[in-house]
């Protein structure tokens, strides 16, 4: 693609360009490059032209030929051919050495690889959009151009990317929470970011928070609340105050100062840390729904998957050095089950290794990374590596789960950290009564629940699960002489423990059976004269459409069993 734009405007300058899931974009100035009366920005003509060109040069079959170099010679290089952004990255870079690749007549780009070996091996590929985007994402730098496209190795696999695409605008869960009454962010009047659960919405969370809680428990997890601010002296301890300090919010109380807390681990540490702890105390595993604030961009913020106000269903489990495997074993096989439970199926597994800035010694990550990593093989998981991309004070496993339209969602993370122990001089006493460091680990396994409502409403299309709708069942009076009855039907169905309204608007029987379908309620119970006679209700299900006449108790019993959750 960066090849096809230098071709139709030469003086557009290359800035980045990276593969990201299900496609890639490339960023481009074009300040200076479509002159000939036309705005700075690619119009729908331009990509139909740069899309006809990339099919010319895949055409052409064009071997792409990797050189090494020295960064000074690229230096060089990209100077002569005024490729300013490149000048700027090989500036930032350490590297004695760089790669890059040739094409076509002089198409030249800076680039680790790997590539495809020629043009001719592109077999699917589509533009999708263009939008301005920032030089390194900050507002003061020049606005960019960037181009999105996705690429597949067949047509059949890019038709039906683009039928989920379409798909997915459809369920964005940003117009469908707000219309079925779940959620809204008000950006102008509250701020940006901050979401407010609407009593349906507030509903569907503590489902949600409610699962959590019973199944950590069951799990040997303890609960535990810590406070939203606390010390700034805690978060330099910690560490967060130093390498993290441009996403809290920081602020006086009385004379000293307070952080709104960006994480939960430093709370957990301190209740970790308030007594003194033996090998046969551990593992010792604290989970909270913890809600931290963390200062985002305004323009990185979207619905709820980004915003600066959210909760984790956090955990740290501190243990012995021999229980590390056992202990990752079971986040595992919990995350498995929490998925399942919610109803995906689907997941790609990433293991992230030892960085090039990071603390702690080469034995400990290799023992961290090699405990990971047997855990999954024994599970049986695949997994893929990404080399060098784990935090600076540990690796970690990341489960991003696959929806119904095939697109991820970042969800549970399992990280093993030596920073946070040694900095709070974290203790057990071990069987020869001396003192050793216990292993933290963290974990989450939704993550953020707001971002998981999120993935849930997109994924379902709002058509939660009966144990997951706010609203399980309607119940629709056909006259007003029956609404006693009505009434009567949600007070039984209430008292069973089911989440019921009842619809007495003066309106067509049609009309409200709309409205019902509309707000995605699971069932519709119509009741009148005959229904009331005979201690029934007239069942619709949604999907299923006119099910009958059903005895008010059989309608509990079936309901029931479908309202439990997978536990
Ligand atoms: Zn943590």
């Amino acid at each position: 693609m960066a090849h096809a734009v230098k071709e139709l405007w030469p003086d557009a300058k290359l800035a980045i360009g990276p593969a990201i899931e299900d496609g890639f974009y490339y960023d481009f100035d074009t300040s200076t490059a479509l002159s000939a009366g036309k705005k700075d920005a690619f119009t729908d003509e331009d990509l139909v032209k740069i899309d006809q060109k990339m099919r010319e040069i895949i055409a052409k079959n064009e071997p792409f030929i990797r050189e090494e170099i020295s960064r000074a010679e690229a230096i060089k290089l990209f100077q002569g051919i005024k490729e300013d952004y490149k000048v700027e990255l090989l500036n930032a870079l350490s590297d004695e050495k760089v790669s890059v690749y040739r094409t076509g007549k002089g198409f030249v780009d800076l680039c680790r690889g790997p590539h495809i070996n020629s043009t001719g091996e592109i077999k699917a590929f589509k533009l999708l959009s263009v939008a301005g985007a920032y030089w390194h994402g900050i507002e003061t730098n020049p606005m960019l151009q960037r181009i999105y496209g996705t690429c597949f190795e067949t047509k059949k696999e890019l038709e039906e990317y683009l039928k989920n695409i379409e798909e997915a605008k459809l369920r964005d869960h940003r117009k469908i929470g707000p219309a079925l009454g779940l959620f809204d962010i008000y950006h102008e009047e509250a701020g940006a970011g901050l979401v407010f659960y609407h009593p349906k919405g507030a509903v569907l969370r503590t489902i949600i928070e409610d699962y959590e809680k019973r199944e950590h428990v069951k799990r040997g997890y303890q609960m535990v609340i810590t406070p939203h601010i606390m010390n700034s002296k805690l978060w330099k301890t910690s560490g967060h105050y130093d390498y993290y300090k441009e996403n809290m919010h920081i602020f006086k109380v009385d004379e000293a100062e307070y952080v709104l807390k960006p994480m939960n681990c430093p709370g957990h540490i301190l209740i970790y840390k308030s007594r003194t702890r033996s090998y046969k105390d551990l593992p010792i595993r604290l989970f909270e729904l913890g809600t931290v604030y963390r200062h985002e961009k305004a323009g990185v913020l979207h619905g709820l998957l980004r915003v600066r106000g959210f909760t984790q269903d956090d955990a740290h489990i501190f243990c012995l050095p021999e229980q590390l495997r056992e202990e990752i074993k079971g986040v595992i096989d919990f995350v498995f089950d929490t998925m399942k439970a919610f109803g995906f199926k689907e997941w790609v597994i990433e293991l992230s290794t030892k960085p090039k800035d990071r603390i702690g010694s080469d034995e400990d990550w290799q023992k961290a990374t090699s405990a990971l990593e047997e855990a999954l093989k024994e599970e049986g998981l695949q997994y893929d590596i990404n080399i060098g991309d784990g935090a600076f004070y540990g690796p970690k496993i990341d489960i991003k789960l696959k929806d119904a339209l095939k697109r991820q969602w970042q969800c549970a993370t399992i990280q093993c950290d030596f920073a946070l122990p040694k900095r709070f001089g974290l203790a057990y006493v071990d069987n020869e009564g001396k003192e050793k460091q216990p292993i933290m680990l963290h974990r989450v396994l939704l993550g953020s629940i707001e971002r998981f409502i999120g993935a849930l409403i997109e994924h379902y299309n709002a058509d939660f699960p009966l144990w997951l709708a706010p609203v399980q069942m309607t119940v629709i009076p056909i006259k007003d002489s029956v609404v006693g009855y009505g009434d009567q039907v949600k007070g039984i169905l209430e008292n069973e423990g089911f989440r019921v309204e009842i619809d007495t608007r003066n309106e067509t029987l049609d009309k409200k059976i709309r409205n019902a379908e509309l707000d995605k309620i699971p069932y519709i119970l119509v009741v009148g004269e005959r229904e009331e006679k005979s201690r029934s209700v007239a069942v619709r299900k949604k999907g299923k459409g006119n099910i009958g006449m059903v005895v008010l108790s059989d309608f509990i019993k079936q309901a029931r069993l479908l309202s439990n959750s997978l536990t």
